[in-house]
């Protein structure tokens, strides 16, 4: 047990001119609390706090910091409260313990959900105050370091949990140290066997490395001095987690995990960085693409080093050198990352370069203490330290990382494809969202399928991950091509029958293929593909299908009343409409076609078919040769947005009135706008969703029958 003056002595080294006075009264404080307590190991309990407060001297925290580290479990252990706390201690101390006391207190289920939970603690608890998370790492390695001393049945859980939570977490906030110590002792704790293997595979080619390590450091010191670089060198062994996850996810031996050794030069400035940098490149054969300059462009958690590999050639042997070059600044805050702050709060003042260096981390931490609302340091904190991922949550609370900006429909492809394939909406912390809608670190994420969804293209443009993409683009272009294919066999077909050809018949006589040469296209599919798409006109192929002497004239009762070729076609074949914006049908946005309207189609270049109300505007204008029948699909069980615009009095009251229309109705409002031009009349409009126009007329007629209401119309731009 480290006592009270070295406790002091070390805070001192780092705080020479701190008032360290709420350090001695919390010390004492413990000691009296903990008193009659003792861990299994026998030991008094309090060890474990002082541990803590240790820890947190060698990230050199604030006395806050350390006070409550000292006390943090006094609140949930003895009969202290908070209040006590803050009464002894001051406000600042009372609200890290605090923070510390409910962090612990975590009602759960299962431990999935557990963890779950625990990862929102921690992102909560970095909205209040970072300080409460760097004690809990502290509280959890002192923890680790002791786990023999913890109840048998907690320890796999604890163990599981630093792996799963704490250490990445470390990791996030760039302590390194601590991440690594926490994953070794875990692993020693949940693979012992794996573990203990490793560590003497280790040892076993410990004398060669030893004496390689000395070897390097040797070459590469002298060369530092030959360049007038003042330097450290230092020789490191990576993490035996760190080992076996790479060997792991590569199936490689440990021989075969080329940097097991990595090698470090510290200096004294940046521009000794890359002079030492010109002599390893000069010195060794670079490995191509492993050079990284973060001291130009820092990492998002302050990181600056300069990272290469190198071969180094011994006799027959090659072995690759990694090697990292770094300031001793650098150096610090690669270390202790966002607790290395606390050093430069209280020290003496910083250069105008270290300045920058630090900008990140004072940024940080000013934005904390300035922002009173939670939820505002929490969205800046997520940018700064997840910055490239969002945690979300399964309904079972299960955490999923996904990249900055995944929608819905990312997250419901990372959980099968087929979820993916048939989402139809989601819900984020039980509230309908729509689909392209941005995930945020926290939000719990539902997803609705229908076998009627199918994905859509529209998806490409907001999804972020690539296997969302991939099962988009998939999907799309199968249907697309087989949907295009379709609709020209159907338009061909039927062309051809007035002309007493058939189609089959000139596909086994293998017509169809020459067409396809003609047009430079691989053969039939690709052809009739081309079709369907709009991209070759219906007559150009005819020309070459049926040549022009051979044609029989249609008789006159045939004759199409407005002309176009489509217009001709036979009225049992409609195609059917089944949705919205299908891949190769879509409902026109002008006129908002449902069901029960009576509809046109158009083939739209490259696009298929667009449906029109018929008495859309655009219908008139349109070019009569690429009209095609269409009709609706009754099976269709799709959602129809429309919109209705209802002039009324201005009158409070009416707004509700109106809105009990739709709901009596079973129709949901998506979107409701009132305006008053003048004292007199408002102008409301509507975005409901329907499944066909018949509900639309019904709850037009409804609105009309409410008293001050003068005219109801659907809102068709067309
Ligand atoms: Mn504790």
């Amino acid at each position: 047990m480290l006592s009270l003056e070295s406790l002091l002595a070390s805070v001192r080294t780092y705080l020479p001119d701190a008032d360290l006075s709420r350090i001695r009264k919390a010390y004492a404080y413990a000691m009296r609390k903990h008193i009659n307590q003792k861990r299994k190991s026998g030991e008094p309990y309090v060890v474990h706090p002082i541990g803590v407060a240790v820890l947190l001297t060698q990230l050199k925290m604030d006395v806050a910091s350390i006070a409550a580290g000292l006390l943090h479990d006094c609140v949930e252990d003895t009969d202290s409260t908070t209040e006590d706390v803050r009464i002894i201690f001051g406000p600042e101390v009372a609200f890290l313990v605090d923070g510390m006391t409910k962090l612990s207190h975590l009602p759960y289920r299962n431990r999935q959900e557990k963890q779950a939970e625990n990862f929102r603690k921690m992102l909560l608890a970095m909205a209040r105050d970072i300080r409460v998370v760097i004690i809990k790492l502290a509280d959890r390695l002192d923890n680790m370091r002791t786990l023999g001393a913890m109840k048998p049945s907690a320890q796999d859980r604890i163990a599981r949990e630093t792996l799963d939570i704490h250490a990445p977490i470390a990791n996030r906030l760039g302590i390194q140290w601590i991440k690594t110590e926490m994953e070794d002792l875990a692993f020693k704790h949940l693979n012992p066997t794996a573990f203990s293997n490793l560590a003497k595979e280790i040892e076993k080619a410990d004398k060669p490395r030893k004496k390689f390590i000395a070897e390097v450091k040797t070459v590469l010191q002298k060369e530092m001095e030959l360049a007038n670089i003042p330097a450290k060198i230092q020789g490191r062994k990576k993490n035996l987690y760190g080992i076996f996850q790479k060997m792991q996810a590569t199936s490689k031996r440990l021989d075969q995990v080329y940097d097991v050794v990595a090698f470090r030069i510290i200096t004294d400035n940046v521009g000794h960085c890359y002079e030492a940098l010109g002599r390893v490149h000069s010195m060794f054969t670079p490995v191509p693409g492993r050079f990284k300059d973060y001291v130009a462009l820092p990492k998002q958690n302050g990181y600056q080093s300069l990272h290469t590999s190198v071969v180094w050639t011994q006799g027959k042997s090659a072995r690759h050198l990694e090697t990292q070059i770094r300031t001793e600044e650098m150096h610090r805050v690669a270390e202790n990352g966002i607790a290395a702050h606390w050093v430069y709060k209280e020290g003496q003042p910083l250069s105008p370069k270290d300045e920058r260096q630090y900008s990140w981390l004072r940024q940080l931490m000013e934005v904390q203490r300035e922002v009173s609302d939670p939820s505002e340091f929490i969205e800046s904190v997520k940018i700064d330290l997840f910055e490239d991922e969002v945690f979300v949550f399964t309904p079972q609370g299960e955490v999923k990382a996904l990249p900055k900006g995944a929608t819905p429909v990312d997250f419901a492809f990372s959980v099968h494809s087929e979820v993916g394939n048939h989402c139809s909406g989601a819900k984020v912390n039980g509230v309908i969202v729509p689909l392209k809608y941005r995930l945020n670190s926290g939000d719990t994420v539902e997803i609705i399928t229908s076998v009627h969804q199918h994905p859509n293209k529209d998806w490409l443009k907001f999804v972020v991950t690539g296997r969302a993409r991939a099962k988009i683009n998939h999907y799309v272009r199968a249907t697309e091509r087989q949907r295009a294919r379709t609709l020209a066999r159907d338009l061909l077909e039927r062309r051809l029958r007035k002309f007493k050809y058939s189609l089959p018949k000139l596909k086994k006589a293998g017509e169809l293929d020459k067409a396809a040469k003609a047009f430079k296209l691989s053969g039939e599919d690709e052809l009739l593909y081309q079709i369907g798409m709009g991209q070759i006109s219906l007559e150009q192929v005819l020309l070459e299908l049926v040549p022009e002497d051979k044609r029989v004239q249609p008789r006159s009762k045939d004759k199409p009343d407005k002309g176009g070729i489509l217009a001709r076609l036979s009225h049992p074949n409609k195609m059917k409409v089944q949705g919205i914006d299908n891949v190769m049908v879509r409902l026109a946005g002008c006129c908002n076609p449902v069901p029960g309207d009576r509809v046109v189609g158009f083939i739209t270049r490259g696009r298929g078919v667009t449906v029109h109300v018929a008495t859309c505007k655009k219908v008139l204008d349109a070019d009569p040769e690429r009209r095609i029948e269409v009709d609706w699909d009754d099976r269709s069980k799709t959602l129809y947005t429309v919109g209705l615009k209802v002039i009324t009095d201005n009158k409070p009251g009416l707004l509700a009135e109106m809105s009990k229309c739709f709901s009596s109705n079973g129709l949901n409002i998506t979107e409701a706008t009132c305006r008053s031009q003048d004292p007199e009349r408002a102008t409301n409009t509507f975005k409901f969703q329907v499944a066909n126009v018949d509900q639309i007329r019904k709850v037009i007629k409804h609105i009309q029958k409410i008293a001050g209401v003068y005219s109801v119309q659907r809102i068709q731009n067309g």
